[in-house]
C-alpha cells in the first residue's frame, strides 16, 4: 500500500500483511474499495470478536492509561499455561482499580480435580507473584462453564465502571468475550458492538454494552515470547494446544532415563533414582522414553519423525535446545513447567533433572498443581 489508509471502524492503519495485528484487511477486500478492517467487519456483521495481538511492553503502557481512570479489570489466564499467561506487572499498571482473575480451560483438567483446591493453589500462587485479585473464577469459555457466575459477579461488583478484559494471546479471551456477548444477548436482545480507540492511545478496543450504560471492553492479546505457542509453526501449534481433557501419562523411571515430548522437549532423570514422572500435555504429542545415553543420537536421527511434533519443516524454524537444571529434593511433589507446552509432576527420591527446550522458552519449578 503506498498511501496510508485507515479503518473506518476503529481508525487503525489498514495493512494486508499480518492477520494477527490491528488493521488487517485481506488484499482482495482492499482492492474492491473496502476500508474496514477484518476485525471491525466481523464485529459489524457477525457480532463476533477475533483476536489481535500486541507486544507486552507496548500493552503495559496502555494498561497504565486504563489505570489512570476508574475501571474494573478482568484478567484471563490459561490454566494450562498459568505461568506463561499471568501478567504479573498488572497491579503496577492498573493502580487501585479492582480486578478479578478468570482462569480458563478448566475442561482440560481431569474430571477428578477439586475446583476449590485449584482455586486455593491459584490464590497462593498469584499472591506470591504480587497479584491480589478480588475473586478467582475457574471457567471454560469453550464449554460454557462458569461464565454466568463471572457476569453475575461483575453486575454486582463493578459499580459505575467499564470492565476491561485483558490477557495473553491464546488464553481464550475472544472465546470468553464471544460467550459473554451470547449471554448478554439472551438478556437484552439487541446488542450492538462498536470499536473505538482508547483515549490518548493507539489501542483499538471493542466495546460491548453491558449494564447501566457501561461497557465490557476487549483489548488486544499480549504476546509473551517465552511461551512455546509464540515460536512454533501452525501445524505444531495445533498439536500442542490441548483440545480435550488431558490424560496424565505416568512414567516410573528407574534412573538415567529420558522422556522426549515429541521433538519439542527432552526431560532427563540424572542419577540412579526411582521417580514417578506424570506428564500433562496435549494428547497428540507422543512421548518417547529412552536410556539417557542414547538420547542425543535418537534426537539427531529421529527429530520430526519418531519425535514429533514438530514436523521436519517446522523443526527447522525452532531455535536449538538449551539446557535447564533442576534439583528435586524429594520433600514435596513438584511440577516442572514448560511454558505453553505442559508440565511434568515429579515425586520419589531426590534427583537432578535436566530439561532441554528450544532456547528462549521458559522452564521452571512450582509446587504441584494437581
Ligand atoms: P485469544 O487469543 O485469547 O483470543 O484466544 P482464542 O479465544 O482465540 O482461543 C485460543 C485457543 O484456545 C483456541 O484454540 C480455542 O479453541 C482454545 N480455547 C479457548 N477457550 C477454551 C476453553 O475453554 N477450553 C479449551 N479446551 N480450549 C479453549
Amino acid at each position: 500500500m503506498s498511501e496510508m489508509l485507515y479503518c473506518e471502524g476503529c481508525g487503525a492503519i489498514l495493512q494486508t500483511t499480518d492477520q494477527t495485528k490491528a488493521g488487517f484487511i485481506p488484499s482482495s477486500a482492499l482492492e474492491t474499495g473496502n476500508r474496514i478492517c477484518q476485525r471491525c467487519f466481523r464485529i459489524k456483521h457477525y457480532n463476533e470478536v477475533i483476536p489481535i495481538q500486541m507486544d507486552e511492553d507496548e500493552f503495559l503502557e496502555i494498561l497504565h492509561s486504563i489505570g489512570q481512570t476508574d475501571n474494573f479489570v478482568v484478567q484471563i489466564v490459561d490454566l494450562f499455561d498459568i505461568d506463561g499467561t499471568l501478567i504479573s506487572g498488572l497491579p503496577r499498571f492498573i493502580g487501585h482499580n479492582p480486578f478479578i482473575l478468570v482462569a480458563n480451560k478448566i475442561d482440560l483438567f481431569p474430571k477428578s480435580v477439586k475446583y476449590e483446591k485449584i482455586k486455593h493453589w491459584l490464590r497462593k500462587y498469584v499472591n506470591e507473584h504480587g497479584l491480589f485479585p478480588e475473586e478467582i473464577f475457574l471457567i471454560s469459555a469453550e464449554k460454557n462453564i462458569g461464565l454466568k457466575e463471572v457476569i453475575h459477579y461483575l453486575e454486582k461488583e463493578k459499580g459505575n465502571r467499564d470492565v476491561f478484559v485483558v490477557g495473553a494471546t491464546n488464553v481464550g479471551k475472544s472465546s470468553f468475550i464471544n460467550q459473554v456477548i451470547q449471554i448478554l444477548k439472551g438478556k437484552q436482545s439487541h446488542i450492538e458492538l462498536t470499536t473505538s480507540r482508547y483515549p490518548g492511545t493507539t489501542l483499538n478496543v471493542v466495546r460491548i454494552p453491558f449494564i447501566d450504560g457501561k461497557d465490557i471492553i476487549d483489548t488486544p492479546g499480549i504476546v509473551n515470547h517465552k511461551r512455546f505457542s509464540e515460536w512454533v509453526g501452525p501445524k505444531t501449534l495445533k498439536a500442542i494446544l490441548p483440545n480435550k481433557t488431558v490424560k496424565p501419562k505416568v512414567y516410573q523411571l528407574a534412573g538415567e532415563q529420558t522422556l522426549f515430548w515429541g521433538g519439542l522437549a527432552r526431560i532427563d532423570q540424572v542419577g540412579k533414582t526411582r521417580n514417578n514422572f506424570v506428564c500433562y500435555l496435549a494428547n497428540g504429542i507422543s512421548i518417547h522414553r529412552t536410556k539417557r545415553e542414547n538420547a542425543d543420537e535418537i534426537y539427531q536421527k529421529h527429530l520430526g519423525e519418531l519425535l514429533k511434533p514438530p514436523t521436519i519443516e517446522e523443526a527447522k524454524q525452532l531455535p536449538p535446545f538449551a539446557k535447564h537444571d533442576f534439583r528435586f529434593t524429594g520433600r514435596n511433589k513438584v511440577d516442572i513447567v514448560i511454558s505453553g507446552l505442559g508440565w511434568v509432576a515429579v515425586d520419589g527420591e531426590p534427583t537432578n533433572i535436566e530439561v532441554y527446550v528450544p532456547k528462549g522458552i521458559s522452564v521452571h519449578l512450582r509446587d504441584a498443581l494437581i
